[in-house]
């Protein structure tokens, strides 16, 4: 008996049946534009063997003004249609079912020919897009239409048709981007009337025997967005049109109230699908920050949906079903939702791939084979690094030591923990525990290394991390001046009134630990919704509360302070930046750059402004805490050099600037990989 009866139940949907209620959602990887087919189609290989039971494409392009960016992939020639062959046929081999997403950006198309209902720019784009006229709005349609047969041309069993997040089709949906007064524009019937003729000539171009799935906004997060008796009415004429599956979307891209980052609680927002069940017949699928089988169960259990989808987890552990099914849903490798190495990499032009396993996307190049020739290996240091690193040799065949001097794994993983809004990051400590006690490493904790500890091995390998970086300011030394470690690992006491010196990824996250009170409202979804002002889309159109957003009251006065004269933040993640400087906003944060750090009083912290170190004047706090970079631990690197001893050094030892825990995996699977 499965502990997971509901998730893997397949799913009969007349001409073809489904082998599970898993979908693997749509996500943009870069790959198809690289030209790369073989890669493509191993990626999405390695995703249908572990028992995926529907994968989803990441978007292509109906037409070249449809495209996401210039130049974005789609199904335009005898050779594309050729290429997705490749793909569908591997994917086919492993069991697999695939559908294709027809991604039309409208105004979020990064390009000066983009198309839309009304000229109305959005705000995350520079390019106003053209009015559509009639026969516009018809070659749109026709487009649709066309890039469906060439996907059913090249063997896929399926399409999404993309009618959420802000793009084209949502556009004509609501008046806040629809301003028509043609039969496109007006009333509702006017609006809906484009992602209905799209569905039902999608419908017409396939035939009967393909799956076609409508992905619809069900809350868009946006002012004048649907109502709930709108989103409930398209979902019913989509049905009539012809759509197999309705997708869940959330959120505009637009919109100022994070959806899928690791802040967001998990299953966040099934409960808004939920109120669509029942309204059709065909089934529904629900989505966003639904990261392991337990969640996914009970959503399904409690009548949220039909189905679930699951994106980035497949980024994570593409074997994430085959292991559900197997009982071993513990060794499933997280996704913490920090969007770090998949949606970052994708917003800056990058091939996606995912911060806990950087064989997502690069399957083809980055093998983890077992060895012909074991060795012992010591790796010091059990942060990512030397856990990533360790992990990876063990599963090659190689005969693996490592240590820690802490009494436990996961380095400096073990303070980002604590922050509120990352608790994902303790399932991610945990499963690494979890994998090295399964595996065949020698794991010595407490174990302070030296140099003459590491003779006799085949391989030494250095992790050892960084240390905090000394600020040399005047009065540092004294009793209210404490370290992000002080803090976080220590857990020392912190006055009501605090000066963070230094604005990067730790004193952000310093200051969200400091400000909440209680609990933290990723671990409480009605404190989240009313937080970020999340309200019923039957209450409100679009979901958005009438009152804002309403933080809890901070639990102390933090002032965030740098010495660049430039926003705070700017280096923080692309796609979660703006969530962390607008949590510390709501949380009455000061954020001051430009600043001297003159010294440090009984006061508190003196401070100037300017070259010729103008305005000096005193922030009066009980504690200061210095957050100021990062500098690398090398100590036994620089012992094993002068004994002579050759050593790989990864991780924060090796560099310490811009260290996260992405590189540092990234490096310690790459050297394991290559022992
Ligand atoms: P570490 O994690 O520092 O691990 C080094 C290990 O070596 C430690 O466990 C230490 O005990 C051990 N060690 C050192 N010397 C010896 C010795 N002589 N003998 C035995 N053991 C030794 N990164 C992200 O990517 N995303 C985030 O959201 C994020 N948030 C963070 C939040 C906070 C509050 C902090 C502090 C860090 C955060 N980071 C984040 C950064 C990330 O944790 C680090 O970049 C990463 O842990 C560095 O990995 P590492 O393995 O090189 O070093
Ligand atoms: P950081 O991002 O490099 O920030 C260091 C901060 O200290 C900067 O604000 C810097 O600003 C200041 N600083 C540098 N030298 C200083 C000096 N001599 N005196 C006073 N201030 C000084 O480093 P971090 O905050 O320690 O973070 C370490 C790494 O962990 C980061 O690179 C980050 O990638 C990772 N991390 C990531 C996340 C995430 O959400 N992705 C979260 C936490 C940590 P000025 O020089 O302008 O003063
Ligand atoms: Fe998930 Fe982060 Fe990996 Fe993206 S990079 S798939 S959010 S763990």
């Amino acid at each position: 008996m499965t502990s997971y009866p509901n998730l893997l139940a397949p799913l009969d949907l007349g001409y073809t049946t489904l082998k599970n209620r898993v979908l693997m959602g749509s996500m943009h990887t870069g790959l198809e534009e690289r030209g790369d087919w073989n890669r493509v189609a191993e990626f999405y290989a390695a995703r249908a063997r572990g028992g995926a039971g529907l994968i989803v494409t990441g978007g292509m392009a109906p037409n070249a003004e449809g495209g996401v960016f210039p130049g974005a992939a789609g199904l335009f020639s005898d050779q594309d249609i050729a290429n997705h062959k490749s793909v569908t046929d591997r994917v086919h081999e492993e069991g697999g079912k695939i559908a294709m997403q027809i991604l039309h950006a409208g105004r979020y198309a990064y390009g000066p020919n983009c198309v839309s209902a009304s000229p109305l720019k959005s705000p995350i784009s520079p390019f106003p897009p053209k009015e559509l006229d009639e026969e516009g709005i018809q070659k749109q349609i026709a487009d649709f239409a066309t890039a469906a047969a060439r996907a059913k041309a090249a063997g896929y069993d399926g399409v999404e048709v993309m009618g959420s997040e802000g793009y084209f089709l949502n556009q004509f949906l609501v008046t806040h981007t629809n301003k028509r007064e043609d039969r496109w524009g007006g009333s509702y019937e006017n609006r809906m009337r484009l992602p209905i003729k799209v569905v039902k000539a999608v419908r017409e171009a396939v035939g009967p025997e393909f799956i076609v799935i409508y992905r619809l906004s069900m809350i868009d997060l946006i002012p004048n967005g649907s109502s709930f008796d709108e989103v409930v009415q398209l979902a019913k004429e989509i049905e009539k049109a012809g759509a197999t599956i309705i997708n869940t979307g959330i959120g505009w891209h637009e919109a100022r109230i994070p959806t899928i980052a690791t802040s967001v609680p998990r299953a966040a927002f099934t409960w808004v699908t939920k109120k669509l069940m029942g309204q059709v017949t065909i089934p529904v699928i629900t989505s966003n920050r639904i990261n392991n089988p337990d969640t996914a169960e009970d959503v399904l259990a409690g009548g949220a949906a039909d189905m679930i989808s699951m994106a980035r987890p497949f980024l994570a552990d593409p074997d994430f079903v085959a292991k559900a099914a197997a009982g071993e849903a513990d060794r499933i490798a997280p996704c913490i939702g920090c969007n770090q190495a998949c949606l970052d990499h994708t917003f800056g032009g990058k091939i996606s791939t995912c911060l806990v396993n950087p064989r997502a996307c690069y399957e083809t190049e980055l093998s983890y084979e077992m060895t012909d020739t074991p060795k012992s290996i010591a790796i010091v240091g059990a942060g990512p690094a030397g856990l990533s690193t360790a992990l990876v040799a063990d599963e090659r065949g190689h005969d693996v030591t490592l240590f820690d001097r802490a009494d436990q794994v996961g380095g400096q993983l073990n303070m980002a923990k604590k922050i509120p809004g990352k608790e994902e990051f303790v399932g991610l400590v945990d499963w690494y525990k979890r994998m090295v006690e399964a595996s065949d490493i020698d794991l010595q904790l407490g174990k302070e290394v030296n140099a003459d500890d590491l003779t006799g091995f085949d391989e030494v390998i250095i992790a050892t991390g960084v240390s905090p970086r000394d600020p040399g300011i005047e009065g540092q030394d004294g009793d209210k001046v404490l370290s992000y470690i002080d803090v976080l690992r220590d857990g020392a006491e912190v006055g009501d009134r605090v000066a963070i010196i230094g604005a990067g990824g730790i004193g952000f996250d310093m200051a969200e630990f400091l400000t909440q009170a209680g609990e933290s409202p990723t671990e409480n979804l009605e404190e989240w919704l009313v937080e970020w002002g999340v309200a019923d889309p039957e209450e409100v159109r679009g979901g958005l509360s009438p009152e804002g957003p309403k933080p809890e009251a901070p639990a102390r006065q933090v002032t965030l302070m740098q010495r660049k004269a430039q926003a705070l933040g700017k280096g923080l993640g692309k796609t979660t930046g703006w969530i962390h400087r607008a949590t510390l906003k709501m949380k009455g944060v000061e954020m001051v750059g430009g600043v001297n750090y003159e010294r440090i009083t009984d006061e508190g912290l003196m401070v100037s402004t300017g070259e010729t170190r103008e305005n000096p004047q005193v922030i009066e706090v009980d504690n200061v805490i210095l957050c100021a970079g990062q500098i690398s631990n090398r100590t036994l690197a620089d012992q094993l050099a002068q004994k002579g001893i050759t050593a790989h050094v990864i991780g924060g030892a090796d560099v310490a600037a811009e260290l996260d825990a992405k590189r540092a995996i990234d490096q310690g699977s790459r050297l394991a990989a290559s022992l």
